[in-house]
C-alpha cells in the first residue's frame, strides 16, 4: 500500500502517517523529519535546507526528489509506504509519478487531511517535538504524562521555530500558492480521498483505516 498524505502544514499528516505506518507495517517517510535529522548532523543538506526552513518556504524541488525517489527503492518499502510532507509541489507530484512509473508502480491513495486555515494557528503554537526522537505532541490534543518530558525517550520537548505564529502564516501561504494544487492533480489520477482532519485524532484515524479498507 503506497499512500500520501497532503494537508496545510499542521493538519495532522505525521500525527496519522505514524498510525497508519504502525497499523499496516509500512515505513514511515517523513522528508521535514530527514531534513530536520540532517540539520542535526550538520550535513551539507541540512545547511541547505535550514534556510529555507527557517523562512517557512520549501526547500527547492531538486534538493528532495532525489533524497525520495532513493528512499522508496529501499528494500523496506517493497511493500509500501506512507509519504508524509512529499511531495509538495506539482513537479515534485510529476517526478515521483515518472520514478514510480519507471519501476511498473503507481500510488494507491493521496490522503487530504482537511482543517481550515483557522485551526491550523493554534494547532501549530501548541505542538511540541522533541529534541531526542522527534516525536510530536500537543498541549492540549496529544499531551505527554508528563509536562515538557517525551513520553518515549525522555527527551526535552521544544517549539519548533517553524512554528511560531509569523511564520506558520507564511508556511500556510506557500501551503496554498504551491502544494494545493497537487489536491486537483491527485483528484485527475482518481487517487485523492478526503478527509475531516478537525475532528479528534483517533476519529481522523478511523475515517483513514475505513477508506483504506473499503
Ligand atoms: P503535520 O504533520 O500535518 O504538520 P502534525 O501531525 O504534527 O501535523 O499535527 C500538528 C499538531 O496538531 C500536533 O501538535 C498534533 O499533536 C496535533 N494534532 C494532530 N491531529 C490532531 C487532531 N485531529 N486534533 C487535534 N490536534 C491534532
Ligand atoms: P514538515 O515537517 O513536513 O512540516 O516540513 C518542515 C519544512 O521542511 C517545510 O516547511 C519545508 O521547508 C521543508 N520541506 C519538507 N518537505 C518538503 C518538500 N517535499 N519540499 C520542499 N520542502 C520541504
Amino acid at each position: 500500500m503506497k499512500i500520501i498524505m497532503l494537508g496545510a502544514p499542521g493538519a495532522g499528516k505525521g500525527t496519522q502517517a505514524k498510525k497508519i505506518a504502525g497499523k499496516y507495517n509500512i515505513p514511515h517517510i517523513s522528508t521535514g523529519d530527514i531534513f530536520r535529522a540532517n540539520i542535526k548532523n550538520g550535513t551539507e543538506l541540512g545547511k541547505k535546507a535550514k534556510t529555507y526552513m527557517d523562512q517557512g518556504l520549501l526547500v527547492p524541488d531538486e534538493l528532495v526528489v532525489d533524497l525520495v525517489a532513493d528512499r522508496v527503492n529501499q528494500e523496506d518499502c517493497a511493500n509500501g509506504y506512507v509519504l508524509d510532507g512529499f511531495p509538495r509541489t506539482i513537479p515534485q507530484a510529476e517526478a515521483l509519478t515518472k520514478a514510480l512509473k519507471e519501476l511498473g508502480q503507481k500510488m494507491d491513495y493521496a490522503i487530504d487531511v482537511d482543517v481550515p486555515d483557522a485551526n491550523i494557528v493554534n494547532r501549530m503554537s501548541g505542538r511540541r517535538a522533541c529534541v531526542g526522537c522527534g516525536a510530536t505532541y500537543h498541549m492540549v490534543y496529544a499531551p505527554t504524562k508528563q509536562e515538557g518530558v517525551c513520553d518515549s525517550c525522555g527527551g526535552e520537548l521544544i517549539l519548533r521555530d517553524d512554528d511560531k505564529p509569523d511564520t506558520v502564516q507564511k508556511r500556510l501561504n506557500v501551503y496554498h500558492e504551491q502544494t494545493q494544487p497537487l489536491i486537483e492533480y491527485y483528484t485527475r489520477e482518481g487517487i485523492l480521498r478526503k478527509v475531516d482532519g478537525t475532528i479528534d485524532i483517533e476519529e481522523v484515524f478511523g475515517q483513514i483505516v475505513k477508506l483504506l479498507e473499503a
